[in-house]
């Protein structure tokens, strides 16, 4: 059967937008994600996951922890809570320095984070390239050579020194936290308003991103709490109880998957920016001196690890961080394509001793480690990989989500969800709902959920229910028919391919156990 799929790159901005669009109603519809408290209209970038969701996330989470802890006998879990002692914000430095740079626009009302307006100017510029390369293309026809288009075309060499320019001021600006710098930066960018159109903005200020509370009955200042804004902290402040009791030597890690909160100025893009949302994070402790080695091996593991999600390699891509953050001496974002461009999903930071070093100073207890290969006690530098949960979920169903025009003129919306991660692994369906075919698909269905995630259903045409399992990624199907009670055979249908096979009953759960199997994807 002839498949053509409706959205293909390279797509416009107006197609990437309508595609992106077009994934979040998919996921409200298909019980993957909804808005939350919508009863009430919502409440604005907050957002609840559903039946399908839930268990999408779920084995995203399963799966992060099977390959860092599972598999990695110097790498243990902790499940640290989310309230810690307000001095550990103090340690860690976020009181003083987990701040954005936020403006406001006095016309609209509207607020933006200073910093991701000069970028967005900044790869509008790099789109510019982009089009003069296009014109290129035209004129030169298949005697076009881009790179060489690129060093010599005098619009682009323009361009590319003004970009420099502005990199170097934005850097210099961030180091130095230069607020005054970043507002004419953006005053000379002339950046204008997308609501108001204007470029009338205030000055821009910090802003401190954590939420906090108060615990107990009194307020006074020993009261205030903060929701953690990364859970690394957890990790920090146990480090010699786990190390002692998991035995574990340096070089270990430690791993833990939570919730975050961070009072974003702007949360938007659907699930990408939240304010509360979940990290899979591991800090790996190690003696100082290698942190760069460990560095460079976390940096490839972990595009692996990406890659062994279905995403392919064009879609993935590492990013230096032009602003270090207060605590690391490198950082590297892996970032994927999302319909709304490259994108961070996660980072890894080289965090030296700065954590462990500030706890130490401010608990006033020791947290050296005594390494008994070499006799010494030392704090231990620490390399950080930290995966949003969220993030990586929208990227897998961007990635899985297509629609196909089919031969028959029909279209079909199939989520190409990689097998080990779909929410149902297989659906079960008796042909019709007489002749004793759903007592027999009952009984399979039985047999096969205590080793897979089965879905059974008996209610319309085959080909409806066909489409409902292909829109929530459910990689195969198998009917029960007449035949079955006969020669104890069914059918299994393939989502991707569509195409059905004959097999005998006996084999079923082998087959599809096999199929589905998370190790595939690392092996
Ligand atoms: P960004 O630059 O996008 O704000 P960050 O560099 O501050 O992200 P980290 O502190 O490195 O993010 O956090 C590690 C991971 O946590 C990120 O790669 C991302 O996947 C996730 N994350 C951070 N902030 C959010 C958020 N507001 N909503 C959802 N996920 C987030």
């Amino acid at each position: 059967m002839r498949r053509v799929l409706l959205y293909s790159p390279p797509m416009s901005k107006e197609q990437s937008q309508q595609l992106f669009q077009e994934i979040i109603s998919h996921c409200k519809e298909y019980g993957f994600i909804f808005p939350s408290s919508e009863i009430y209209d919502g409440l604005s970038a907050v957002y609840d996951y559903g039946p399908y969701g839930a268990e999408l996330k779920k084995n995203i989470q399963d799966y992060w922890w099977r390959a860092m802890v599972q598999l990695h006998e110097n790498i243990v879990g902790i499940d640290a809570a989310i309230f810690m002692h307000p001095k550990t914000w103090k340690a860690s430095g976020h009181v003083d320095a987990f701040m954005d740079p936020l403006i406001d626009n006095k016309d609209s009302k509207k607020r933006y984070r200073a910093d991701v307006l000069i970028e967005d100017a900044l790869a509008k510029m790099e789109e510019k390239i982009e089009k003069e390369v296009e014109k290129g293309q035209k004129k030169f026809g298949d005697a076009f050579d881009r790179d060489k288009f690129l060093a010599t075309n005098p619009n682009v060499l323009r361009i590319k020194e003004k970009i420099n320019a502005y990199q170097e001021r934005f850097k210099k600006a961030l180091d130095e936290n230069n607020l005054a710098e970043l507002k004419q930066i953006i005053v000379d960018l002339e950046i204008a308003c997308e609501v108001s159109g204007s470029k009338n903005w205030t000055d821009v200020r910090q802003f401190n991103l954590m939420f906090s509370t108060e615990v107990g009955s009194v307020a006074d200042e020993a009261s205030t709490i903060y929701l953690r804004p990364e859970t690394a902290q957890g990790i920090f402040v146990n480090f010699l109880q786990v190390q002692r009791t998991a035995r574990q030597k340096i070089p270990f890690g430690i791993a833990q998957v939570g919730k975050a909160f961070r009072n974003e100025i702007v949360a938007r893009q659907f699930i990408f920016r939240t304010r509360e949302f979940e990290q899979m994070e591991m800090q790996f402790f190690v003696r100082p001196g290698t942190e760069m080695e460990w560095y460079e091996y976390w940096k490839q593991e972990r595009m692996k690890w990406h890659r062994s999600l279905g995403f392919s390699p064009e879609r993935l891509q590492y990013f230096d961080h032009i602003k270090l953050a207060h605590y690391a001496n490198a950082a590297v974002d892996i970032q994927y394509q999302f319909p709304f461009g490259f994108k961070e999903i996660e980072g890894i930071h080289s965090r030296t001793d700065y954590d462990l070093k500030n706890h130490q100073e401010l608990s006033g207890k020791k947290l050296q480690y005594f390494d008994p290969d070499t006799n010494e006690s030392y704090i231990p530098y620490v390399v950080e990989t930290s995966v949003g949960l969220n993030r990586t979920f929208l990227a897998v169903i961007c990635n899985a989500y297509r629609t196909e025009l089919l031969d028959d003129g029909s279209e079909r919306v199939v989520l190409s969800l990689p097998p080990f991660l779909a929410p149902v692994q297989i659906a079960v369906f008796p042909l019709v709902k007489k002749d004793g075919l759903p007592e027999k698909a009952k009984e399979i269905f039985s047999e096969l959920r205590w080793d897979l995630r089965v879905f059974y259903e008996e209610k319309d045409s085959i080909g409806k229910r066909y489409r409902r399992q292909d829109a929530i990624g459910t990689p195969y199907c198998i009917t029960i028919d007449h035949q079955t009670l006969t020669d104890n055979t069914v059918t299994l249908r393939d989502r991707d391919t569509m195409k059905q096979e004959r097999i005998s009953i006996d084999r079923l759960k082998t087959i599809v156990a096999d199929k589905v199997d998370w190790k595939k994807g690392l092996q």
